[in-house]
């Protein structure tokens, strides 16, 4: 159908966009947030320096209020005394809401009320004052005065030049401005003080005056460009994964469904490698191996789908399937007058994954088909890979096919870790030696002498052992000399379709 493809190719692109775009939602408002939460403490802590310079500055000046009000020596010894101390700052002694003494000017007399008045607290405070009434000559005055007498006591006063040169540079790469407000005045005049994304407000614990810090706006954008790029190069990341792991996991559901597919289409069948007796070098038997055609991937191998199945709980409905079809090829097989039956039964191997055995319906049609063989020449033998765990359900199973006289073969012996638990625990006829043991013959590998201990512990076991894997005459003569009963390999024959199996066992 010509939508199909369309609607294929819409889903995937869907989905597409939808791997590209889960991660850049999640890491575009991360990336922003990072910023922003970057820039917010870079400002916390740059507001914290300005506020400890400026409570440096002030406490200064309390110190040398108390110093002046301490000093006894009239108003001479007070301008010797601090006059040294910088040409920044004036120091103002104060009668009765009267300048009396000024570090910089001598013996006064002035009416100071109105600055006093603009005190905040009682005996001690700090503003914002505008010499002359002028905002551009805005500096600070620092007041203290006697506890009884609050008329009395010193006044400092700065100069806006001694208060900058103080604070430090204010604006740089990363601070457009910085400006502090006590009451309605702010400093320096000229700032604005209102609050803005990314401007932090912060406050003096010890005089209550407040620092607004803004930041400068080529800072911001530079650390969001950063945090952006690192935040964007993840999402790729994201989405690299993302993409793969749903390309993989696609493939594997996608194989998954061909396969519940191919079973109803009836597109797996069974092929046959032949066991041969190595003293006879006869027929002896017969191991059932299934096959897929796919339709689209041709033969699909069954080290592939078999675990597949196991995954997706199909692999009893192909243990019936291989049942079913062995039985009616064997069946055809039979009726040809020309079969050799010189070693009648023959065996006929069937692979039974152990959760195969765990239904007792499975049991009862084994037996069953136990006996159809029988009738038609062949003895069943399960065989049971020593890789997969064989519980205690699936052992007296085994027991109970057994005694219904169908045989046990341990496959791949050796291969897995529980080998020797499994021959202890469970009641076998025959031993298969996997093909990595055989390949050992002649070779110096570690496998090599495990395979005369196999060999060895299945004699004295008394079950026959069959070797995988033969493929050459050197591993023949080898496991013949050892007394390895059967072989089974590419030396005799691979696996062969039914048609082919008649042409070999019913020559015309
Ligand atoms: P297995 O039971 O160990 O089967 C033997 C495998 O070795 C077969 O591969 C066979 O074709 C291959 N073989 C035999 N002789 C030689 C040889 O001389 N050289 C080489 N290179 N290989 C040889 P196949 O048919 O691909 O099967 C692979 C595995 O798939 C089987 O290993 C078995 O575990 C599983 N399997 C096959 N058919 C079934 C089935 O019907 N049911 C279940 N549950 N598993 C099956
Ligand atoms: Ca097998
Ligand atoms: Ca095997």
């Amino acid at each position: 159908m010509p939508t199909m493809p369309l609607l294929q190719l819409s889903r995937q692109s869907k989905s597409l966009i939808a791997f590209l775009l889960i991660p850049l939602l999640i890491v575009l408002p991360a990336s922003l947030y990072i910023t922003y939460d970057n820039v917010m403490h870079n400002l916390r802590s740059k507001a914290q320096t300005y506020v400890n310079r400026m409570d440096d500055v002030i406490s200064q000046l309390h110190q040398e209020n108390q110093k002046a009000m301490r000093a006894q020596n009239g108003c001479m010894a007070i301008r010797e005394e601090l006059l040294e101390t910088s040409q920044l700052r004036e120091l103002i002694l104060l009668k009765d809401n009267l300048a009396v003494c000024s570090s910089k000017r001598g013996v006064m007399v002035s009416d100071m009320s109105q600055i006093i008045a603009q005190r905040v607290t009682q005996h001690s405070s700090m503003f914002f004052f505008d010499i002359n009434d002028d905002p551009h000559q805005r500096t600070m005055v620092v007041i203290d005065t006697y506890p009884s007498k609050p008329e009395s006591g010193s006044l400092a006063l700065v100069d806006k030049s001694y208060l900058v040169d103080r604070l430090g540079q204010v604006a740089n790469d990363q601070i457009s401005y910085v400006t502090f407000k006590l009451g309605a005045k702010t400093f320096p005049q000229e700032n604005p003080f209102y609050q803005n994304t990314f401007s932090y407000l912060g406050t003096s614990s010890l005089y209550g005056y407040s620092v607004l810090i803004n930041a400068n706006s080529n800072y911001v954008f530079s650390r969001a460009s950063y945090t952006l790029f690192f935040c964007l190069l993840l999402s790729l990341a994201i989405s690299g994964a993302l993409l793969l792991a749903n390309h993989h996991y696609r493939q594997r559901r996608s194989l998954a469904y061909d396969l519940r597919k191919g079973i109803q289409r009836q597109e797996l069948f069974v092929m046959y490698q032949p066991i041969i007796g190595s003293q006879s070098g006869d027929l002896e038997g017969l191991e059932a191996l299934v096959r897929w055609k796919h339709p689209d991937m041709n033969l699909v191998r069954p080290d592939i789908f078999v675990p597949l199945a196991e995954r997706q709980n199909l692999v009893n409905d192909i243990t019936d399937i291989v049942l079913e079809e062995t039985l009616d090829n064997l069946k055809q097989l039979a009726r040809n007058q020309n079969l050799d039956h010189k070693h009648a039964p023959l065996h006929i191997g069937i692979n039974v994954a152990p959760q195969y055995l765990h239904e007792k319906q499975h049991i009862n049609m084994l037996i069953e088909y136990g006996k159809a063989f029988a009738k038609i020449g062949f003895s069943l033998t399960i065989e049971i890979t020593e890789r997969q765990v064989l519980d205690a359900k699936g052992r007296e199973a085994l027991k109970t096919l057994r005694q219904h006289g169908i045989r046990i073969a341990i496959d791949d012996f050796g291969t897995g870790h529980t080998s020797l638990s499994v021959i202890q625990q469970t009641e076998f006829d025959y031993l298969k030696i996997d093909k990595c043991f055989v390949d050992s013959i002649g070779l110096d590998t570690v496998n090599a002498p495990v395979l005369n201990s196999i060999i060895d512990l299945a004699h004295r076991l008394g079950v026959r052992i069959i070797a995988e894997g033969v493929e050459d005459t050197s591993q023949a003569d080898y496991l013949k000399t050892l007394n390895v009963h059967l072989l089974q390999g590419y030396l005799y024959s691979r696996p062969i379709d039914i048609d082919d199996l008649k042409k070999q066992l019913c020559p015309a």
